[in-house]
């Protein structure tokens, strides 16, 4: 499959000079076209820095300091996001990436409706188009995401945060995006509901053909929903596999770590142990493979030389990537 985002070698720092610590480190991950990629990790991890370094929506003391996104149009020449101008990058964001931010429910204006909202937005990026055809545009996306006629004159207030979530998602996809972000859109919501959203967002991708990149702490949602998963530590990228693959046969202790923390989804069950100890603080960073502290298998190389992400040696298959020191795992190309 065609990718539709390149992330390569990717940096974002925290503060300047001695002050700066390093939040997102070398990360190279690709988005293909019309793919759910799931991207898992404990809280620290960098997950929401990485989604605002490549929409460049970053708030300071925020720096990108390495890499590129090279984003491919349906139609046209790719492009680096890094190098696009500030017009050029409003243009990108709701037309081409839209991204919903982790608490967004909470980001509808209180004081206007929630078809107005949605109004708003379609105006401000089709202008050409009549009010009657905004106003059915609106109309038709509110009802994809579950919002029936009845509630579209509703102040967010008078609705649920299942249906605040929706609306958000519902604005994030009403111009039609080829890549939709989601950062931990769920968790202020009960566990039902998250199911629920994220398999609407799962029916609708099939019908409207977008890529997504969900954010979660909960791998067993991943597993679930999305085709791929990537799971990061540290900063890092450590694992990246087709979601049936990581949940029969993860390669990196991490992964294995995570996925021992939640009740088996089917099969026989799990003994659940979740992973001692706690994610590392970026000023004082582990040397080599930042998870040594807490990995079971830890040994000499690892605390001596960083593992980068590749293709595991024992396994001739390009689908996976791992950065491990383990026999079989170590990673070649
Ligand atoms: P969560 O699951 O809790 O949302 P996350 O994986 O999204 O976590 P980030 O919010 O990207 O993690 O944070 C990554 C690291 O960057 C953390 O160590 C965090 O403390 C640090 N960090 C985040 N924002 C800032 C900031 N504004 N200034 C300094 N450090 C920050
Ligand atoms: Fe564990 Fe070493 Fe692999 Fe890191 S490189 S995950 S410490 S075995
Ligand atoms: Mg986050």
């Amino acid at each position: 499959t065609r990718p539709v985002l390149e992330i390569k070698d990717f940096c974002v720092d925290y503060g300047l000079g001695d002050e700066a610590v390093q939040a997102v480190r070398d990360v190279t991950l690709t988005l293909h076209r019309g793919e759910v990629l799931g991207l898992a990790g404990e809280s620290g991890s960098g997950k929401s820095t990485l989604a605002y370094g490549v929409t460049r929506l970053l708030p300071p003391p925020g720096v990108i300091s390495g890499g590129s996104v090279v984003y491919h149009p349906p139609s046209g020449d790719a492009y680096d996001v890094m190098a696009l101008t500030d017009p050029e990058l409003r243009a990108f964001r709701w037309a081409e990436t839209s991204i919903v931010f982790q608490g967004a429910m909470n980001s509808l204006n209180p004081v206007h409706k929630v078809s107005t909202q949605m109004l708003d937005v379609i105006r401000a990026h089709e202008p050409q188009l009549s009010s009657q055809a905004r106003t059915a545009r609106a109309q038709e996306m509110l009802k994809l995401v579950g919002i029936s006629a009845d509630r579209m004159d509703a102040y967010p207030h008078q609705l649920s945060g299942g249906m605040r979530q929706r609306v958000m998602i519902g604005m994030a996809l009403v111009l039609e995006p080829q890549i939709v972000i989601m950062d931990e859109p769920t968790t202020a919501l009960d566990v039902v509901m998250q199911r629920q959203i994220l398999a609407q967002l799962v029916e609708l991708r099939e019908r409207l053909g977008f890529s997504v990149l969900f954010i979660t702490h909960d791998l067993s949602l991943l597993v679930e929903f999305s085709d791929r998963i990537a799971i990061m530590y540290g900063g890092r990228i450590v694992e990246e596999a087709r979601s049936a693959d990581l949940y029969k046969d993860s390669l990196h202790p991490y992964s294995e770590g995570l996925l021992k923390s939640f009740p088996a989804l089917r099969g026989p069950r799990r003994e659940l142990s979740g992973i001692p100890g706690s994610p590392p603080d970026l000023r004082g960073m582990p040397s080599g493979c930042s998870f040594h502290p807490r990995c079971p298998h830890a040994f000499d190389r690892c605390s001596a030389e960083i593992p980068l992400l590749g293709i595991p040696s024992a396994r001739n298959d390009p689908s996976r990537s791992v950065a491990c020191w383990l026999p079989g795992r170590v990673p070649v190309g």
